[in-house]
């Protein structure tokens, strides 16, 4: 059972208490004794979820079925992240689940990994209707609670996925076909923007660059690349 901070004082009262009334007026506690052990992330994501259920700080309140927070390991390296929940999504209260979702799980296991070792998110939680492009208002309202997601979860590297992602993670305008591929910084943890699966079911000429772009994820994360014997996959 983890103990808190007001515990904690209780405790090591009680016990000076003890002591004073046997006479002993020094004593030593361990410093290990007195340290506070925090919430895991996964109580800490959980903390926050629980807080965003009946969010209604936009519009966007309205039309869902639910708030769709994230699924995935909290102690996860890696994290995806995208753009908004769709109609499969807002139904089974799952990012990524639809075809897109399909789409995200295949790249995942071509990485060597499965879904339940990342952990998958969107910038907006609620789907907007007729899955129309976010607004800016509502990036603005609902960014908060990525930015708190991946605060707790402190991953190795943040996958954006898509043009939403990528602009509101680094407050950049610049277009993702310029973007992807490059190492960015968000906070000290590396992040590599890619295409969006929604927009690979469009254009499948672009699963190859989101490919590379995968590869160098992989490499970053220390998980061997297929068919790679040393060199970049840019240097090939
Ligand atoms: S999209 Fe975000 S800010 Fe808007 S209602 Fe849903 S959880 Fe709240």
């Amino acid at each position: 059972m983890e103990t808190n901070t007001a515990q904690v004082a209780a405790m090591v009262k009680r016990y000076v208490e003890q002591l004073a009334r046997l006479g002993v007026r020094e004593f030593y506690i361990p410093r290990e004794a007195l340290v506070v052990k925090k919430n895991s992330k996964a109580e800490r994501l959980k903390a926050l979820e629980d807080k965003l259920r009946n969010c209604e700080r936009c519009p966007l309140c309205e039309g869902r079925t639910q708030v769709i927070f994230g699924d995935g390991n909290p102690e996860a390296d890696l994290v995806f992240v995208g753009e908004a929940p769709g109609r499969d999504e807002d139904i089974q209260g799952k990012p990524f689940v639809g075809r897109a979702g399909q789409l995200l799980t295949k790249m995942i296991n071509a990485m060597q990994l499965k879904r339940e070792d990342v952990y998958i998110c969107n910038v907006i939680k609620c789907r907007p209707p007729e899955n129309r492009d976010p607004l800016p208002q509502e990036i603005a309202a609902c960014e908060s609670f990525l930015i708190q997601q991946l605060d707790i979860i402190q991953p190795k590297v943040i996958v954006a996925l898509g043009r939403f992602a990528v602009q509101s993670l680094l407050r950049d305008s610049t277009g993702i076909t310029r973007l992807r591929g490059n190492w960015r910084d968000y906070h000290g943890i590396p992040l590599m923007p890619t295409f969006h699966p929604s927009y690979l079911l469009r254009n499948p000429a672009g699963k190859r660059p989101v490919w590379q772009d995968l590869q160098e994820v992989m490499k970053k994360l220390g998980i061997p690349v297929p068919g790679e014997n040393g060199k970049s996959s840019k240097e090939s």
